[in-house]
Order: structure tokens, then C-alpha cells, then sequence
């Protein structure tokens, strides 16, 4: 069993590292917030007063933080964990962040020779905590080989996506894809219900029919249509419109520098800043229904 630090016990932070306790691995952590760490060691974890702390002597650091200038700060800072590590640790950062952050960070480990992997994941608070993540992997076939079955302790499907920031690169295509369908079938719903039709039986037709994607399958935005979609419970998150907001950033940005055509996604992007600029930062993704039903 490996020695390991995580960084970052948030929504989906502090579920993998307790996935991680389950699977038998010794887990060192640290957060900024106390009440998180104490979840973590009342579940069989060790914690340290700062993240290069708990990174001494382990075999593998993962990261689960906010975004790129956490991830920078905690890595690379003069007291930061790439220059405290063993030279055979390998640092795991799952944090969704810009493909150029974890090129910098993956760059500074090679010249320090650590090896480091990007691997944001995808499937939210629910699959982190039932450990169904899928994981996409930015590094090389020779530490993805490494972290894999660490990373089984926390996932289901694992992808090595390419070299380091392809795991970003491959998280931000999806994410972009995935705000895309949900505000088409949104849309989709609205407009069958605006016509008379019942949500549920469109939905039952589109499901067979060409129009079948993920956010009809498994996560319905019409209130009412499946139990355990956010949508029938008030859209709580689930996957706040923040989060989407941030991650289609991130694909405009990728998208401006290597002047790739992306016009839904930036439709998407405007769509979802706007709902977030009233108010809506913090609800599922799934409520632009809502928004929409209300133009
Ligand atoms: P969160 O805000 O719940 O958790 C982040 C944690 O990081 C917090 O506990 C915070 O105290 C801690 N933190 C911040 N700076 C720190 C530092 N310098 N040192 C130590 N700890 C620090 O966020 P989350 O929902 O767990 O998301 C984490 C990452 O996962 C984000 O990049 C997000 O985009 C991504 N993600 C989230 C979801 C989701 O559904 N929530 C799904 C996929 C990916």
C-alpha cells in the first residue's frame, strides 16, 4: 500500500481521499479549512500543518484544489511541495485547471526530476464518493502505468489522454460538449411542454430516437421526469453553474490560443455567464431550464 498526501478535502477532494483510506493506502492530508482535515482523520487519516508537510517522504502528493493559481501556489511557491519531494514521488493533480498551469508545474518536476501527471476527472460528487470517476490522464506512459492503480481506488474508467495538459485539454473538450447538449435538450423539453406534450414522454421518445445524449439519460433538467435528477430536487447541486462557467472559460481560452472554431461553445459560455450573473452561480447546471423558460 502506498504512502500518500492529498491536498485539497472539498466536495470531491475529501471523498477520493477517504476512498483512498478505504482501499487500505496511509493518507496524510491537509486543507486550508479545519473542519474538512478533521473529516478526513476522524475517517483513519494523518494531517499535517501545511501541504509540503504532508508531502514529505510520500510516494505519490494529489491535488484536488480550485483552480490553476491554487495549484501553482501549493507546487511551486518557494515553500511549496516540488522542492521537499523524494525524487521517485510522483505528483497526481486532479484539480480542473488550464493546460499551460500544469505545463508549467509538470516542467519545474522534470528539471527537479519528479514525475507528475494531470488527471481531472469527470462524474461529480456522487461518483466521487461511490468511486466511479473517470480520470484523464496528462504525463507519460511510464507514470501513467504508476498512477493507475491509485487512481483505480477512486475510478472506474481511466484514460491516459496524451502528454502532460492532455488530461486538461480532454476535460475541457467534454465539459464543453456536455453544456452544449444540456442546454439543447433543455430547450428540447421547453419547447415540447410550451406545446403541449408531457416532459416525460418526449423524453421517453428522444431517448429512442437520434435526439438520445447524457444529460437525457442520466441527468433529465425537467423537474419531475427522473427522481434523482437535481432538477426534481430544487436543481441542488450536482454540478454548479459556477463550475460550468469556469470550465467553458477555460475551453474559450484554449480555443483563442490555438484559434480553433468554437462557436456553441461560446454560445454556451454567454448562456451560462448570464444565468450566473443573476444569482444562479450556485445551482445545478441543469436549471438552465429555467433560465430559459424565463426569457
Ligand atoms: P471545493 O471548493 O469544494 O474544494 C476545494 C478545497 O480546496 C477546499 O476545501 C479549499 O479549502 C481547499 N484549498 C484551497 N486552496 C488550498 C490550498 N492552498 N491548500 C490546501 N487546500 C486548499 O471544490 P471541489 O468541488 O472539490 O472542486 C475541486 C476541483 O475539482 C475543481 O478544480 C473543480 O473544477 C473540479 N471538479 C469539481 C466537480 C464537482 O462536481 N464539484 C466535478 C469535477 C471536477
Amino acid at each position: 500500500m502506498a504512502k500518500i498526501a492529498f491536498i485539497g478535502l472539498g466536495n470531491m477532494g475529501g471523498p477520493m481521499a477517504a476512498n483512498l483510506i478505504k482501499a487500505g493506502h496511509e493518507v496524510c492530508v491537509f486543507d486550508l479549512v479545519a473542519e474538512m482535515v478533521k473529516a478526513l482523520t476522524d475517517q483513519g487519516a494523518s494531517s499535517a500543518g501545511t501541504a509540503s508537510e504532508a508531502a514529505v517522504g510520500k510516494d505519490f502528493i494529489i491535488s484536488m484544489l480550485p483552480a490553476g493559481k491554487h495549484v501553482e501556489s501549493v507546487y511551486l511557491a518557494d515553500d511549496g511541495i516540488l522542492n521537499v519531494l523524494d525524487k521517485n514521488a510522483v505528483v497526481i493533480d486532479s484539480s480542473t485547471i488550464d493546460a499551460a498551469t500544469t505545463q508549467k508545474v509538470a516542467a519545474k518536476a522534470t528539471e527537479l526530476g519528479v514525475k507528475m501527471m494531470d488527471c481531472p476527472v469527470s462524474g461529480g460528487v456522487a461518483a466521487a464518493k461511490a468511486g466511479t470517476l473517470a480520470f484523464m490522464c496528462g504525463g507519460t506512459e511510464a507514470t501513467f502505468a504508476e498512477v493507475k492503480p491509485i487512481l483505480e481506488a477512486m475510478g472506474k474508467n481511466i484514460f491516459h489522454a496524451g502528454d502532460n495538459g492532455a488530461g486538461q485539454i480532454a476535460k475541457m473538450c467534454n465539459n464543453m460538449l456536455l453544456s452544449i447538449h444540456m442546454i439543447g435538450t433543455a430547450e428540447a423539453l421547453q419547447l415540447g411542454a410550451d406545446n403541449g406534450l408531457d416532459p416525460k414522454v418526449l423524453s421517453e421518445i428522444m431517448l429512442s430516437s437520434s435526439g438520445r445524449n447524457w444529460s437525457l439519460e442520466v441527468y433529465n433538467p425537467y423537474p419531475g421526469v427522473m427522481e434523482n435528477a437535481p432538477a426534481s430536487n430544487n436543481y441542488q447541486p450536482g454540478f454548479m453553474v459556477n463550475l460550468m462557467c469556469k470550465d467553458l472559460g477555460l475551453a474559450m481560452e484554449a480555443a483563442d490560443a490555438s484559434d480553433s472554431s468554437t462557436p456553441l461553445g461560446a454560445l454556451a459560455q454567454s448562456l451560462y455567464k448570464a444565468h450566473a450573473a443573476e444569482g444562479n452561480g450556485k445551482m445545478d447546471f441543469s436549471s438552465i431550464l429555467q433560465w430559459l423558460k424565463s426569457k
